[in-house]
């Protein structure tokens, strides 16, 4: 083993950084390999582009006919773009994208061949799905499911394949996929914030949910990843020993990237730029070999899209560049983990963001009725928010090292709150014509346009307003965001629609005014969603304490975590507003739970392996050549032996006490491990590897990290911290 760990070594430090050639510029390629409005204008008929941009725009289904326009010309811009396959591009609930290929080859008798993609290869296609799991929505005899094209996330080439998004539904219609529902939820908000919007604006017909992700991720070299069998099976160290050095002295975060990451950013945003990905931003993140890298915001289908196909060209473009990239929530213990930020706002079909102060007192009351309402939605569902950001391997990134905690919590910043506090005290029922005018003036037309109080840093908050939109920060990198979103547009529509309902009420029986009426119930949320508001340390005890005290969850591992998503105010919540039925939530649920468990069940696995059989051995090597030492030492200095010999005797029974409890952990880790696999439900399977599994990890760790610090590097076999850390 150690021998890998020295080729690997080597070869990490002959790397050179890739030339990349650039010589266009980004806003000429950008979304050349797209079939976008301007590539449909060249290939499509009037009808048929007419037709997908309605789709687009209002949702309308496409017929039969003009699909078979719209596939031919698809079809002819892949052939001018080198494409010589097509496939419908899905998100299934593995959580990674997935693909059949076929070509558009076809032979049409007597040795004759053409190129083909009929209307009907377009909009639906039945891959052979059955392994992918399903919670249990198809039976095994029917593991049949369809893909639907979804015109509203546009086609693109990728290896030469033309990649059309799709969603992924069983033949009973139950979805399979992640895109189904966001595409519900989206649709739900849209309605929702619409019907609200017409209080403040009658041309308000669309509102769009837009999203601005932020990646995380590690680079490291990949003959060094690869040398480590924990790295490779579970996306993350299992053991290592802090360096010497960690991130204590920040002088990795924003400062300059080194050569082979930022010719590896270059190649990336070049394909990012061909695939319409509009990639902006990227700098060094605070941990060593930690990297981010940002859009512009998008709508959230498509941004939702756009992030899985980039963690897909991520791993790709890393190949080429002999780097490994590591998506996991937490690769290495004691540095900064990895998160997916998801920044959200609501957008008008006006062109006004919903999340953004206005000019005018009217503009923003509507800001702060939006603002208010998402608070409230946070407050009412933070469990199932927490739920939403829910998995094994972010379990290991909340809580620690500048990650949001487990407590779900709303950061707004001094002068909303201020703004808050005022509005608390709004008389009840109708207001006096100069109290109204005062509120407008002072209160609410006081809202500076640009929140500069809201740049906040304190990264310990898991939901805060940043100036013109809410960044859901305790989502984790390896997620795909379609879970967040449709957890968080839902909860959002839910509560514009209730508040809608409150407001016409008090308008209707109590003939109040609509402005009146809107102060009223906003004063009302203010207090009831005073709990969720925090603007402190999250790391702190303090904050657990006083969260408990405000009755928030804190859920701190996936099983409990989970556990509101199969309980029936969720499943109502999900079917009432026509995200998912009661059957498409349990699948979810179902899925996440066994997800948990195979992470977990592989881990242990990896641990009792490495500890067992390469550092044990390791160990008993160099205790051996110590025995060897001391024998020599006797030989030379008979009954004084011990005199010169006093570390080496140390040594030789502290590896000896190490050993022995690995040992004895990793038989009791295995035995708990076969009485989880023997659980007859998930709960008690998930908790058993949670609760009685799980607390061996740190245990085994312990040892065979204090044991890296004993045995001479020269022949330890993990590659270390320091080797995947810092090498540039
Ligand atoms: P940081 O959070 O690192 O300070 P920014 O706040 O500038 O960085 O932007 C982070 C992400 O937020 C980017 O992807 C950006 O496009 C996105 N973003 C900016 N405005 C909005 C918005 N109104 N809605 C959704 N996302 C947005
Ligand atoms: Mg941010």
């Amino acid at each position: 083993m150690s021998t890998l760990r020295f080729h690997a070594v080597k070869a990490s430090l002959e790397r050179k950084p890739l030339k990349i050639k650039e010589n266009q510029r980004r806003s000429e390629i950008f979304g050349e390999n797209v079939f976008n409005e301007v590539s449909m204008r060249q290939y499509l008929t009037k009808t048929a582009l007419n037709s997908v941009l309605e789709a687009i725009e209002k949702g309308t289904k496409i017929d039969r006919i003009v699909a078979d326009h719209i596939s031919t010309g698809m079809k002819e811009w892949a052939i001018t773009k080198g494409a010589t396959h097509y496939t419908h591009w899905f998100q299934p609930l593995t959580g990674a994208t997935a693909e059949k290929h076929d070509a558009f080859f076809e032979t049409i008798g007597d040795g004759l061949a053409i190129e083909k993609l009929g209307g009907n290869q377009l909009v639906q296609q039945e891959p052979d799905a059955s392994s992918f799991p399903n919670g249990g929505i198809r039976n095994t005899f029917e593991a049949r499911g369809y893909t639907a094209w979804d015109p509203t996330s546009p086609a693109f080439i990728y290896d030469k394949t033309l990649c059309i998004p799709t969603v992924f539904v069983s033949y009973t219609g139950e979805a399979l996929d992640y895109k189904t529902p966001l595409l519900r939820a989206l649709q739900a908000v849209d309605n929702a914030a619409v019907a609200v919007c017409k209080y403040f604006d009658k041309n308000v017909k669309k509102v769009n949910a837009s999203l601005g992700w932020e990646q995380e991720y590690f680079l490291i070299d990949s003959a060094l990843a690869t040398s480590r069998p924990d790295i490779l099976l579970t996306g993350r160290t299992v053991f290592g020993h802090s360096p010497a050095k960690g991130q204590q002295l920040d002088d990795h975060y924003f400062g300059t990237i080194p050569g082979r990451a930022m010719s590896y950013m270059r190649d990336l945003e070049h394909q990012c730029m061909l695939l319409g990905i509009p990639v902006k931003t990227r700098h060094n993140e605070v941990a060593p070999n930690q990297f981010e890298l940002a859009p512009i915001f998008e709508e959230a289908n498509l941004a939702v899209d756009h992030n899985s196909l980039l963690m897909d060209v991520m791993k790709k473009i890393a190949e080429r560049h002999n780097f490994t990239v590591l998506m996991h929530e937490k690769p290495f213990a004691g540095v900064n983990g990895s998160g997916k930020h998801n920044n959200w706002s609501l957008s008008t079909n006006t062109g006004v963001n919903l999340l953004s102060p206005g000019k005018t007192p009217m503009s923003n009351l509507q800001f702060l009725t939006f603002f208010i309402n998402t608070i409230k939605a946070v407050q009412t569902h933070e469990e199932l928010l927490r739920a939403a950001i829910a998995s094994a391997s972010n379990d290991h990134r909340l809580g620690a090292n500048e990650a949001p905690p487990a407590i779900i919590s709303v950061f707004i910043g001094k002068q909303l709150t201020n703004v808050l506090n005022e509005l608390e005290t709004v008389t009840k029922g109708k207001l006096s014509p100069k109290e109204k005018t005062d509120l407008k003036l002072n209160v609410v037309g006081k809202i500076p346009e640009i929140l500069l109080d809201n740049t906040d840093r304190n990264r310990t908050s898991s939901f805060a307003f940043t100036g013109n939109k809410f960044e859901f920060r305790a989502v984790g990198s390896t997620a795909n965001c379609a879970k967040p979103m449709t957890i968080l547009n839902t909860i959002v529509a839910k509560q514009l629609m209730d508040f809608k309902i409150e407001v016409d009420e008090l308008i209707e029986k109590k003939e109040m005014k609509k402005d009146d009426a809107i102060f009223n119930v906003l004063r009302e949320y203010i207090k009831t969603s005073k709990a969720i508001l925090f603007e402190g340390n999250g790391y702190s005890d303090d904050w657990e304490k006083e969260a408990e005290k405000r009755g928030l969850s804190n859920n701190k591992t996936t099983p409990e975590a989970l556990k509101i998503k199969k309980a029936k105010s969720t499943i109502d919540l999900f079917e009432s507003l026509g995200v998912m039925n009661s059957v498409e939530s349990l699948a979810r649920y179902e899925i996440e739970m066994e997800d948990y468990i195979h992470h977990m069940q592989i881990e242990s696995r990896v641990i009792g392996d490495i500890a067992r059989n390469h550092v044990v051995p390791t160990a008993v090597r160099y205790q051996n050549i110590l025995i060897e030492n001391v024998k020599g030492l006797k030989t030379i200095y008979g009954d004084q032996f011990k005199n010169y010999a006093k570390a080496q005797l140390g040594l030789i029974e502290n590896i000896s006490t190490h050993i022995e409890v690995i040992d004895s952990s990793v038989t009791e880790m295995t035995n708990e491990r076969k009485i989880s696999n023997k659980e007859t439900t998930l709960e008690s399977k998930a908790d058993g590897y949670c609760y009685k599994v799980k607390p061996f990890f740190e245990d085994i760790r312990y040892h065979c990290d204090k044991l890296e610090l004993m045995i001479d590097d020269g022949i330890w076999p993990l590659t270390k911290y320091r080797e995947l850390l810092f090498t540039k």
